[in-house]
């Protein structure tokens, strides 16, 4: 079977690890792959940050406050977005979106809380 450039598809001889006819097609390919996973890490980091733009508009200068979960959830909140988790001596987890923590208190109500020490570790934490 004839070998094809993996980028533009067309037949390649020469050495048999050969993958793309030219240097051309091969910073193509590689630049195309390089686009891909920019656009997912951005992706990702666009959503944590609505998270966190969402998180501090309901905080605003408190440290603590109990929230509805409708209403985040309304305003754009994405509950699986976040970016570490951990929990407290009582074994109560909690997940932080950068230094912004919340907890789910039961199914319509979560606590959320900033963190002095911006979320890498989270120690002394209260109901
Ligand atoms: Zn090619």
């Amino acid at each position: 079977m004839k070998r094809k450039c993996m980028y533009c598809a067309h037949p390649i001889s020469g050495r048999s690890d050969k993958k793309f006819c030219g240097d051309s097609c091969r910073n193509s390919y590689n630049n195309d792959k390089n686009r891909d996973r920019n656009l997912l890490v951005k992706k990702f980091h666009q959503r944590l940050q609505k998270n966190h733009r969402i998180l501090n508009s309901f905080l605003q200068d408190e440290t603590d406050k109990k929230v509805f979960k409708i209403a985040l959830v309304e305003a754009g909140f994405n509950l699986q977005s976040v970016t570490s988790y951990t929990s407290d001596p009582q074994g109560v987890a909690y997940f932080f979106v950068y230094e912004i923590g919340f907890r789910i208190l039961d199914e319509h109500i979560m606590h959320l809380t900033r963190s002095k020490n911006k979320g890498f570790e989270v120690t002394g934490l209260t109901g």
